[in-house]
């Protein structure tokens, strides 16, 4: 708790000398964060691996390839982003210049997930220097190895006197969140969200939460078959062995197409995995015993094992699952009430593809929401109809490398964004800044207040009067 107060109050009196707030001072934090992806590939990998398994391939190409080109991205364009936007005047002002500056919040806790433990820490860092804050990070206790990199790395490429590493768990994190920041930026399940909400509360801090839920694919018989089946398997086992936030989590189809698509699927497993998928070094491992047991009880329960069609093979030594397939669970059981983040993939079929949209309207707001169709009413129609915070065609989870996107939830899957330009506008305040002359008084603003003075300023304030006259004497509008 004493180290808490004290890392926050030592952070803030650097925000407060101004050392975060210059150009040059956040490019420098990007580029040595770029440096120590680069330099230190071999060791993040190393560190990846001790902690889930994770192949090398899924450990460049999903956290460390991406923290890259999230650092490039900003140092593009963060001149840009910086520079105070000119928006219109209005007559009611005039004379007067309006515009939006961008200034950073100040101190920032960031507090991480552990399964990508790396992207989820450093890429909200990013954002958080490049918007020119000082920074507490707490990685999660649930990644060790990776925790402890970061801790010892940071501190070497970035000021270490604005940015700071705190390991730990629950005691930890508990007494980070009792201090005042001026953002806390959280990843993790929403029931450590509510309690982050709560004590954000007790400040006013605003929030971030990039949470989970069940994200679902739905697919029809319009597809090509094996390009699906393929994409679908690489967003599932291929990311982290289903431990991600966005990877499916159940899918939708009708009952005539289901047999094809479960052929399919199989085949694909046994080409990116073998015919001994928990001996395979390109599938990632439960993290831990916890998860490993939680996994384990929503394949034990009454009706659900029974409807394994394929896989199912579980290793307690080495925290061992692999890709298995469901069909038809009860829609009641726990493993289609909860996020299964895991390797379980259950396959729900209707009569009809339009049945999906009652289904997945029934149950909570997801993060992602996948479909797998050619017919374009339905593509319309499930972009209308269901709110998710990010949805992908005909692909699985790669929506999130594109930094125009936002990357966030909506309702129990999160609150907020990031990414790309929203990473440094969630670390940034838009301060609106009017700046007038002392030319342009107008008398009818002022007591003693009349009807003919009311009208005018009505006119002015209303706008016509203004959008005329604006017209007629072509006031800037900004850009
Ligand atoms: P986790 O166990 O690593 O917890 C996340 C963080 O919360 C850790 O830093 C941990 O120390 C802290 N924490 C845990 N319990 C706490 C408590 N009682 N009080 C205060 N802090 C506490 O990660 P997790 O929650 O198991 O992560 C998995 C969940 O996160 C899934 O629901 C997944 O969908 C979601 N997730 C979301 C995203 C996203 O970008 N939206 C990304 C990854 C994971």
């Amino acid at each position: 708790m004493e180290d808490a107060r004290s890392w926050a109050a030592e952070l803030r009196g650097r925000f407060e000398e101004g050392l975060t707030r210059a150009a040059e001072w956040r490019a420098a934090q990007l580029r040595g964060l770029l440096r120590m992806a680069t330099e230190m590939e071999a060791e993040m990998c190393d560190a990846l691996h001790a902690d889930l398994a994770k192949p090398r391939t899924e450990a460049c190409l999903h956290e460390i390839s991406l923290i890259k080109s999230s650092c490039l991205f900003a140092l593009k364009n963060l001149k840009k982003w910086m520079k105070p936007q000119k928006v219109q005047a209005k007559l009611m002002t005039f004379p007067s210049a309006a515009r939006i500056t961008a200034e950073p919040l100040g101190v920032v806790l960031i507090i991480s997930a552990w399964n990508y433990p790396l992207l989820l820490s450093l890429d909200p860092v990013i954002g958080a220097l490049a918007a020119g804050n000082a920074v507490v990070l707490k990685p999660s206790e649930v990644a060790p190895a990776t925790s402890s990199l970061l801790a010892e790395l940071l501190p070497r490429f970035v000021d270490g006197r604005c940015v700071k590493v705190v390991q730990g768990g629950v005691p930890e994190t508990t007494a980070l969140l009792e201090q005042k920041w001026d953002k806390i930026f959280y990843t993790g399940n929403s029931q450590v969200g509510r309690i982050v909400m709560t004590a954000a509360a007790k400040h006013l801090t605003p929030v971030v939460l990039e949470l989970g839920g069940k994200c679902p694919l739905v697919i029809d018989s319009t597809v090509d078959l094996h390009v699906a089946a393929k994409r679908i398997a690489a967003g599932k086992w291929g990311c982290n062995n289903g431990q991600a936030c966005i990877a499916p989590d159940f899918i939708i189809t009708t009952s005539s197409f289901a047999p094809k698509l479960i052929e399919e699927l199989k085949k694909v497993l046994g080409k990116f995995y073998g015919k001994d998928p928990l001996g395979s070094a390109d599938l990632s491992r439960i993290v831990n015993s916890n998860h490993f047991n939680r996994l384990k009880t929503l394949m034990d329960e009454e009706m659900v094992f029974e409807k394994i069609v394929f896989g199912g093979q579980m290793d307690a030594y080495q925290l061992k699952i692999a890709p298995t397939i469901l069909l038809d669970v009860p829609l009641d059981s726990a493993i289609m009430r909860e996020e299964i983040f895991g390797p379980f993939l259950p396959i729900i079929t209707v009569d009809k593809i339009n049945e999906c949209f009652g289904l997945i309207n029934s149950m909570s707001k997801p993060l992602a929401a996948y479909l797998f169709s050619r017919n374009s009413k339905l593509q319309d129609k499930f972009e209308r109809s269901i709110s998710a915070g990010g949805m992908l065609l005909n692909d699985t989870s790669i929506h999130l490398t594109n930094p125009y996107l936002p990357f966030g939830g909506v309702g129990e899957s999160g609150t907020g964004a990031y990414h790309g330009k929203f990473s440094f506008d969630a670390f940034s305040h838009k301060k609106a800044v009017l700046n007038r002359g002392f030319f342009g008084e107008a008398k009818a603003r002022y007591p003693p207040y009349s009807e003919p003075k009311l009208k005018i300023m009505k006119g002015v304030l209303e706008g016509k009067l203004g959008d005329m006259i604006q017209a007629f004497l072509g006031f800037p509008r900004g850009k």
